[in-house]
């Protein structure tokens, strides 16, 4: 409902290269995305401040997604953010206003400057942005599952995937997150280690088809103790 077509700017784009083991390196052209404003927000801030989850990333303008956040937290709906692209002078608001502080190894490196190459680093990062004020903080990584530390509970809980055979990894990120607001909007009462267990399982689904979108399984094409 709150798309709108400009004569401004292309629409954002992103060019993808996938390798023979299915990493990719992408490149982005926001165009139209940074064009996204305050105004945008307040159109749909009803939306907004109803919602169960608001999920948050950075690209569109980063000072939009913070107020988006704010805006999300201000009535009381859970808020995802997810670094991507990284920034490495992030705005140090994004860890306080975010419930779920989710990020990748190459995210995870470019905010704290720790090379994340196994599940010590993640938790090295998990503690460094704790300090920094998020309450609960994953890191992504990749066939390895995640890395989980929160206020709550302080010791950091590795949270395996299933092995499976990557055709293409792109869109990983976005299909754990995607599952993972999920999880919170329809199932909250689940305990976070379980929402992020069947978030991994949808991400795995996901790796196992090429292309980004066309990645995504249906509902109808996942085992059904997912749900
Ligand atoms: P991004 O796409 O942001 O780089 P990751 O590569 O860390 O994110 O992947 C996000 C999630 O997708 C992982 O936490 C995991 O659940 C799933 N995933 C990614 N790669 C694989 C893989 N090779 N095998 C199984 N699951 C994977």
């Amino acid at each position: 409902a709150f798309v709108g077509q400009t004569t401004d700017a292309a629409t954002g784009t992103a060019s993808i290269i996938v390798n023979s083991e299915g990493q990719n390196v992408i490149v982005i052209v926001p165009g139209a995305n940074l064009l996204l404003n305050s105004e945008d927000l307040k159109r749909a801030s009803d939306v907004i401040c109803k919602a169960k989850v608001v999920v948050c990333q950075l690209e569109i303008t980063p000072a939009v997604s913070l107020e988006a956040l704010k805006m999300a937290r201000a009535s009381g709906v859970k808020t995802i953010f997810n670094p991507a692209p990284a920034l490495a002078d992030l705005d140090s608001q994004f860890y306080t206003h975010s419930d779920i502080f989710c990020c990748n190894e190459t995210e995870a490196e470019i905010l704290t400057g720790i090379p994340v190459g196994n599940l010590e680093d993640a938790e090295k990062v998990g503690h460094v942005l704790l300090e920094r004020g998020c309450k609960l903080v994953i890191v992504t990584l990749g066939a390895e599952g995640c890395m989980m530390i929160s206020v709550e509970e302080p010791i950091p809980k590795h949270v395996p995937a299933g092995k499976v055979r990557a055709v293409d990894t792109t869109g990983a990120g976005d299909s754990f997150v995607g599952a993972l607001a999920f999880y919170l909007a329809y199932y909250p009462k689940l305990p976070m280690e379980e929402m992020i267990r069947k978030s991994n399982c949808v991400a795995s689904v996901s790796v196992q088809a090429s292309g980004t979108q066309s990645s995504y399984p249906y509902r109808k094409d996942l085992p059904q103790d997912l749900f």
